[in-house]
């Protein structure tokens, strides 16, 4: 190599030794006689030192021409410096440059190569492969790289075999919409990139190979929110011969090896709860259990939550002439802890806040239990201190917490409460980037009705298996069916999911018919794993991690882009290679096609 260390490389025990280093010129400070440069490269930052009398004149004043991100080869004694930078690795020496060549000279940089750089975010996307020079950036992905080898290490650990799939194929239902990819040989045909390898891994089982994994790129062309990537990578993975128990157990003890190696966090068993439960108690199937803040119930009309079970029978609200309580199918609170002494303007913000078009309540009831005991709500013209006593009681709040309630329509209650539950998390600073809690979320439905389409459509997708116990339902309450399907939640983001899987021919005829397909579309789309499950398929399923998701919350970033080397912008524009962008009109006739304008 063309040096014999790196710049991050040396320390006070290799001084008056010889060495090269290369890298790139991160800054330079030039007092006229004496010149500093900081050298940097992917392993650190060496101080190298040019003297005026005392380094030879033509490397001085070749020194001198040097810019930032210029490419160098210093050679030199390495010395103890005089004043030490405790900040930096290598910061108790520096290198006194005998030999100075230039590689290749940069033009000025369009923004600072420094941690905090003055580049805007479009920028520093179109000059990503300098973006990715910063530290920050470089650390994340390096972070992603461990991420990987750990998952391979272990599942390699465990028998898992890594397998490829095709990235040419033909439709996979995991509900969004496909890439899709014309054909030239084959004219008017088109295959469709891989919203994930579902129906292969699932073949993979067919074929006996019993334990699979892929660290896989999918595609799916949804419409861009924040945040969405329309190729993102997942921790793909099937099992056969398996329980919904085994699942849990191999894909909990990955997440606890990745906190363990990467992160020297045990993270210890992950708790469960039901679909069902994480809607009553948290209106959300994807609950940051960093915090409590559990929902309290003051009414409830419905007798089934969502996903079954029994509830109903609480009223604490009633017949006191409040409309909105007297109407409302749920009356559903949180208690904010030691939030009592909020000011108006506060709890106008919350209102406020709850009835944006994005959370959409009509408004919001509060209760402060004050520390001396009593209480003031803005329902006070209704309630009188005994009912709110006794709220404050179903609430086990203390003198000093806040109450703030909700009514209306159950689910939608719940989903809105959820929001405000967010706020107050994010608000108490309970929502700590440095702290993780895990939660396996279990037992969700088998299907949601659309109202677009007015049928049912997969919660998880088609190929996943009901519980057995609810196979009856199928015909009677198709919407009461639970399935066999779980997702891992890390702090409030889902980052895998999964399922049992049907592996035999009549069920998944039956399911097909359920979501509306006639049974000649089904067999168009996947007869081919509908006769594989023909030839012998043993009992399997499996689960998929948001590999991308999974690393910025490593890396305690909320943005997946950070972690990935060349991401899409928020319109799913790649800015530095500039597309999606046009063809050529030779390319459009080979491949027979027409822009409409
Ligand atoms: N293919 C599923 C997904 O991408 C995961 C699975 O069921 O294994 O969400």
């Amino acid at each position: 190599m063309l040096r014999t260390h790196t710049c991050g490389e040396l320390r006070i025990s290799h001084v008056n030794q010889p060495v090269t280093l290369t890298g790139w010129v991160q800054r330079l400070r030039d007092k006229g006689s004496i010149l500093w440069i900081d050298l940097r490269d992917r392993y650190g930052i060496t101080q190298l030192v040019f003297e005026e009398g005392k380094t030879d004149s033509a490397v001085l004043a070749l020194a001198k021409t040097l810019g930032r991100e210029f490419v160098i080869e210093a050679e030199g004694i390495v010395s103890e410096r005089l004043s030490k930078n405790d900040k930096l690795p290598t910061g108790d020496i520096e290198l006194k440059v005998s030999r100075l060549r230039v590689l290749n000279s940069a033009k000025v940089p369009p923004f600072t190569i420094e941690d905090e750089s003055d580049g805007g975010d479009e920028l520093r996307m179109k000059y990503r492969y300098l973006d990715l020079r910063r530290t920050p950036v470089r650390e994340n992905l390096l972070l992603r790289h461990k991420m990987a080898q750990q998952t391979r290490a272990y599942l390699d650990s465990l028998n898992f075999v890594e397998v490829e799939t095709p990235v040419l194929i033909k439709s996979t239902p995991e509900g969004a919409r496909d890439f899709v990819v014309p054909s030239r040989i084959h004219h008017g045909e088109f295959y469709a990139l891989p919203q994930s390898p579902q129906t292969f891994k699932q073949l993979l089982m067919v074929s006996g190979f019993d334990r699979y994994y892929q660290i896989v790129r999918c595609f799916r062309d949804e419409d861009l929110r924040a945040d969405r990537q329309p190729e993102f990578t997942q921790i793909d993975c099937e099992m056969a011969f398996v329980t919904q128990e085994d699942i849990l157990n191999t894909f909990e003890g990955l997440v606890c090896h990745l906190f363990k190696t990467v992160k020297g966090i045990e993270l210890g068993s992950v708790p469960r709860i039901t679909y069902a439960d994480a809607m009553k108690r948290y209106g959300s199937d994807k609950p940051d259990t960093r915090f409590g803040m559990t929902f309290t119930e003051l009414k409830n009309k419905t007798n089934l939550p969502p996903g079954g079970g029994k509830e109903g029978g609480v009223d604490l609200t009633s017949g006191k002439n409040f409309n909105v309580f007297d109407n409302a199918e749920l009356v559903v609170g949180i208690c904010a802890t030691g939030c009592a002494e909020y000011t108006r303007k506060q709890l106008d913000e919350l209102t406020d806040f709850v009835k944006r078009p994005q959370v959409g309540a009509k408004g919001l009831v509060y209760v402060q239990y004050r520390s001396d005991g009593s209480f003031k709500s803005s329902v006070d013209k209704f309630y009188t201190t005994d009912d709110l006593k006794k709220w404050a009681e179903a609430f086990r709040a203390q003198p000093g917490d806040l109450l703030l309630i909700m009514a209306g329509e159950a689910n939608a209650t719940r989903k809105q409460l959820n929001e405000l539950r967010l706020l107050m998390g994010e608000k108490l600073g309970l929502r700590d980037k440095t702290k993780f809690a895990a939660l396996w979320v279990l037992d969700f439905p088998l299907l949601e009705w659309n109202e677009e389409t007015n049928r049912y459509h997969a919660m998880h997708h088609p190929f996943t298996s009901p519980r057995q116990e609810d196979i009856p339902l199928l015909e009677t309450d198709p919407g009461n069916v639970r399935a066999n399907a779980y997702d891992m939640v890390l702090n409030g983001s889902e980052i895998g999911g999964g399922s049992i899987r049907i592996h035999d021919r009549a069920t998944q005829q039956l399911m097909f018919r359920k979501l509306g397909f006639t049974d000649e579309e089904a067999k168009k789309q996947f007869g081919f794993l509908m006769e594989a499950f023909e030839y012998g398929a043993p009992p399997h399923g499996g689960i998929a991690f948001g590999f991308d998701r999974l690393c910025a919350l490593f890396g305690g970033s909320d943005s997946i882009r950070d972690f990935i080397a060349f991401p899409k912008n928020n319109a799913g524009r790649d800015m530095m290679i500039d597309t999606p962008s046009t063809i050529s009109e030779e390319q459009l006739r080979e491949l027979g096609l027409i822009i409409k304008p």
